[in-house]
């Protein structure tokens, strides 16, 4: 999910609302934003899927 806001000049801000951090400022095109936002590595949800797959190993071996 990202949030995105538009500049007195017509360009464009884009925020990731996981992170809360700013992926992109000052773009032209809504494309650009676009492809900005695919490009984004956010660590918030990196670290989730993290927790998650500990999860898993911990239930495979509880039943183990
Ligand atoms: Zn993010």
């Amino acid at each position: 999910m990202y949030s995105r806001t538009q500049n007195e000049n017509g360009s464009y801000n884009t925020r990731c609302l996981d992170c809360f951090m700013t992926v992109a400022s000052c773009v032209e095109t809504e494309r650009e934003l676009d492809l900005l936002e695919a490009h984004h590595i956010c660590p918030e949800k990196a670290l989730a899927e993290l927790l998650a797959q500990e999860r898993a190993a911990e239930a495979r071996a509880a039943s183990n």
